[in-house]
C-alpha cells in the first residue's frame, strides 16, 4: 500500500462536520426560525449551490471582498465559469427573475443552506458555513422592513437568545450615494497615508467599506469626516423615520449607527444589523438590508427587494455559550425502553412507536446486555424517565416506569398497563 492511501482523510480546512448532538440544536433552531417565517407569510425556495460566476460579478460588485478575494470560482468539464455561492440573495433574484416570479407579484420568500468563502478560519467565521435568509420583493415602503426585523426579532425571543443588539442605518439613494461618496474621497484623500492598509486600497475602489474599518486610527480619522444622514434627500429621510416609528410601535430597541454600511454593493436606503457582544471579531448574527437595484441589476424588470441572511454558526454558538434552554434541552431523551428477551423486545418496539407518535424522544436499547447495562446507558445518555418491561411485566403486559432524572426527588418504580402507557409517561414527564 502506497504512503497516499495510508495518509488520513481529513476535512476541508475551514469546512466543518456538525455532529451529534449538535445537529439537534440546529435541527431545532431551524425549525423555529422556519415556524417564525410560516407564520407571517413566508415561502420557502430553495436553490443551487453552484451559480454562473457571471452572476455574482454583477450582484455583489467586484470591489467587494467576497468577489476579490473570497469566492470558490473553477471552470467546469465544459469550460463554464461556475461558483460555490457565497451567499443566497443574487441566486434568490436569479430564481425570481427565471421563473416570472416578480412580474406583477409580490413575494415573501426564505432559504436555507450552505454558503462558500475563502476567508481565514477562526471562530465564528468558515469556508463553509449555513445562512438563513428571507426576502421581500415587490414592496418599496418601511412596513416590510420592520415586519422582516420584527422576523429576527421573534426568533431571537423563541430560542432564548440574549444580549443582541439591532443597528440600523440608512444609506440613502444611488444618487445620495454618489455625493456621499465623493465628499467622503475629498475629505480622506489627504490624509491617506494614516489610513490602514485595507482602507487605503478601498479609497478609490469602494470608500464607503472604510466606515466599518475596524481599525483604531482609521476610525479617529473617520470622526471628522463628512456623516451619510446628512446627504440623505427627503424620501429617503422620511422613509428611515418611519421605519423608526414602526420599530417604536412594536418594541423593537434599535441603535442608528451611521457608520454601518454593509459589505455588498447592491444596498440602498435601509441596512441592518444584529451584533451579539461577547463574541469577539464576529459579532454580527444577521445582516440585511434593501436592495431595490438588484433584480434590474441581474437583467430583470426593477423590482425593490429587501432581506436578511442570518449566520447559523453564530447563532447556534452563542446559543450554546449562553447555555440558553434550547441549547440545553437539545439532545434531552424523555424515554429509554429497557427490556429483556425477545417478547418484551416486541412489546418495547410498540410502546416507543405510541410514544414517538405523541412527539416525545423515546430511545429503544436494542441488542442483547444485562438489565443493570441497559440502566447504566439510559443515566448516560441522560434520559428523563426508564421504561421496563422484565419477563414478568412481559408475561403480565405492564411496563414498570422509573424516573431517571437527576433533578427530581426519588420515587420509586411504578408499574402500569402497557396499554396506558401513553398517559401514564406523559403525567410522568409532566410532574418532572
Ligand atoms: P463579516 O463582516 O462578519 O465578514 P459579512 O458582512 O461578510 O460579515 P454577510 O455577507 O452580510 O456578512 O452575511 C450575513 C451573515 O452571515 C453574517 O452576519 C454572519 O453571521 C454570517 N457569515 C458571513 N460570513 C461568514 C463566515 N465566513 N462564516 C460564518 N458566518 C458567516
Ligand atoms: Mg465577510
Amino acid at each position: 500500500m502506497s504512503a497516499d492511501k495510508k495518509q488520513q482523510l481529513k476535512a476541508i480546512r475551514g469546512m466543518n462536520d456538525i455532529l451529534p448532538p449538535d445537529t439537534e440544536l440546529w435541527q431545532n433552531v431551524e425549525t423555529i426560525c422556519q415556524q417564525v417565517l410560516s407564520g407571517r407569510g413566508y415561502q420557502e425556495i430553495r436553490l443551487p449551490i453552484v451559480e454562473q460566476t457571471q452572476l455574482f460579478l454583477r450582484s455583489i460588485g467586484a470591489d467587494t471582498d467576497i468577489v476579490s478575494k473570497e469566492m470558490y470560482t473553477f471552470d467546469d468539464r465544459n469550460g463554464d465559469s461556475l461558483t460555490l455561492r457565497p451567499e443566497g440573495t443574487a441566486s434568490c433574484a436569479r430564481a425570481g427573475i427565471e421563473h416570472g416570479m416578480f412580474y406583477n407579484q409580490q413575494q415573501r420568500l426564505w432559504y436555507c443552506g450552505p454558503m462558500f468563502r475563502h476567508e481565514r478560519p477562526q471562530k465564528g467565521r468558515y469556508r463553509q458555513f449555513h445562512q438563513l435568509g428571507a426576502e421581500a420583493y415587490g414592496w418599496t415602503t418601511p412596513d416590510i422592513e420592520a415586519e422582516l426585523i420584527a422576523v429576527v426579532h421573534d426568533m431571537f425571543e423563541r430560542l432564548g437568545l440574549r444580549g443582541t443588539r439591532l443597528q440600523i442605518n440608512s444609506l440613502g439613494d444611488q444618487q445620495t450615494r454618489t455625493q456621499f461618496r465623493d465628499a467622503l474621497q475629498n475629505y480622506l484623500r489627504p490624509r491617506k497615508d494614516k489610513l490602514d492598509e485595507d482602507s487605503q486600497r478601498r479609497l478609490e475602489s469602494n470608500p464607503l467599506r472604510i466606515l466599518d474599518s475596524k481599525n483604531a486610527d482609521t476610525q479617529e480619522i473617520l470622526n471628522g469626516a463628512p456623516v451619510l444622514s446628512d446627504f440623505l434627500s427627503e424620501e429617503s429621510s422620511q422613509h428611515f423615520a418611519l421605519l423608526q416609528e414602526f420599530l417604536v410601535q412594536l418594541g423593537i430597541e434599535f441603535e442608528i449607527n451611521t457608520k454601518l454600511v454593509r459589505g455588498l454593493d447592491y444596498y440602498n436606503d435601509t441596512v441592518f444589523e444584529w451584533i451579539n457582544d461577547g463574541f469577539g471579531a464576529q459579532s454580527t448574527v444577521c445582516a440585511g438590508g434593501r436592495y431595490d437595484s438588484l433584480v434590474e441589476q441581474i437583467g430583470g424588470a426593477a423590482t425593490p427587494g429587501f432581506g436578511f441572511a442570518m449566520g447559523l454558526e453564530r447563532l447556534v454558538q452563542i446559543l450554546q455559550e449562553q447555555n440558553a434552554a434550547i441549547a440545553e434541552r437539545s439532545s434531552k431523551i424523555d424515554v429509554y425502553l429497557i427490556s429483556t428477551g425477545d417478547a418484551a423486545r416486541g412489546q418495547a418496539l410498540n410502546m416507543q412507536s405510541k410514544l414517538a407518535k405523541i412527539g416525545l424522544n423515546a430511545v429503544l436499547h436494542c441488542g442483547q446486555s444485562s438489565l443493570k447495562n441497559q440502566f447504566k446507558r439510559a443515566d448516560k445518555q441522560g434520559a428523563r424517565v426508564a421504561l421496563i418491561v422484565g419477563e414478568e411485566e412481559s408475561a403480565a403486559k405492564t411496563v414498570g416506569i422509573k424516573i431517571l432524572d437527576r433533578s427530581a426527588a426519588p420515587q420509586s418504580q411504578q408499574t402500569v398497563k402497557q396499554n396506558d402507557v401513553v398517559n401514564a409517561v406523559t403525567n410522568c414527564l409532566e410532574s418532572l
